[in-house]
């Protein structure tokens, strides 16, 4: 790796003490919450609660893992792994969403039945839970509220979309309270766990792209290459490839043909030049291969 780029790459990794300590904390609030909703659940015989407890495993689970792996996904690069333990962060998300549809599927052939044949659930109790669920949530993003970052931001978006789903609970559990509409309790729990089986295809979806190695989603290849042969002495360029370590650092390679030989100072500025254009394109990590228009190129169309 060019001493240059290392540096950002090191940047990139960088987390705080504070940001552990962030996550250590928001890890065992979520999970002490959902351990509550869980025994709630099963207390008022709620499927939508049940769901909505799943929702927030899932999240106790990426918060746990995330600090668990910050530590070494932050890790230096060494022999065995030259690109570092950026990848650690994908592998905590292809866990979690494999659980998240393990436990979607679970639920939802729990819920099915309950269409069938109606099962009495305890509405109030349901009123309080959602009550706390929104305070939770709520507190939560009240908490977060300032954080400017672009997960910070990612984060507060999930605690409007908690509240909002025990918001639409807490509007169910009131309504059954005051007549027999059990049905809506299943309902609820199907809405809830095809929320969550359409968030987990998303990010799954990506995540396997990542490690499929297929070009990353805000870089254009071709926009590159033309910006790339208009610069002075290219005559052309080739074999392009891209892809993302983690989904936000991304890697590139490729061939600049020049058709004469040119003077050391202005092989350095060219690829300088490269450098930056493609940095400014999205890529943080570019390994350049200068080749002349008279050799014989076997990796052209590779
Ligand atoms: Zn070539
Ligand atoms: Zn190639």
């Amino acid at each position: 790796m060019e001493s240059g780029n290392h540096g950002q790459h090191h940047e990139h990794h960088h987390h705080d003490f504070s940001e552990t300590e962030t996550l250590g904390g928001a890890f065992f609030l979520n999970l002490t919450f959902t351990l509550i909703e869980i025994a709630g659940g099963l207390w008022t015989n709620s499927v939508a609660i049940i769901a909505d407890a799943l929702h927030d495993a899932g999240d106790s689970l990426a918060l746990g893992l995330a600090w668990y792996l910050q530590k070494a996904s932050g890790k230096e690069r060494d022999q065995q792994f030259s690109y570092g333990y950026g990848r650690l962060s994908l592998l905590a998300a292809l866990i979690n969403g494999m659980v998240l549809l393990v436990g979607s599927f679970v639920i939802i052939m729990h819920v099915i039945p309950r269409f069938f044949t109606s099962q009495a659930v305890d509405a109030t109790g349901m009123v309080g839970l959602s009550l706390l669920g929104i305070a939770f949530n709520g507190f939560a993003f009240w908490r977060n509220r300032s954080s400017q970052s672009l997960n910070a931001k990612m984060v507060n978006w999930h605690l409007l979309e908690d509240v909002l789903g025990w918001t639409i609970v807490l509007i169910g559990s009131i309504i059954m309270h005051f007549g027999d509409y059990s049905w809506l309790d299943p309902l609820m729990a199907l809405g809830v766990t095809l929320f969550i089986l359409w968030n987990v295809s998303k990010s799954l979806g990506r995540v396997i792209k990542i490690f499929l190695q297929s070009n990353p989603e805000d870089v254009d290849l071709l926009a590159i290459e033309e910006e790339l042969r208009l610069l002075k002495n290219v005559e052309d360029i080739h074999d392009v490839h891209a892809w993302s370590l983690d989904g936000k650092y991304h890697v590139l390679s490729l061939h600049v043909v020049i058709n004469h030989i040119i003077d050391s100072e202005t092989l350095a500025l060219l690829k300088n030049q490269i450098r930056e254009h493609t940095r400014k394109m999205g890529i943080d990590h570019a390994t350049i291969e200068v080749e002349l228009s008279s050799e014989a190129c076997l990796l052209e169309n590779c």
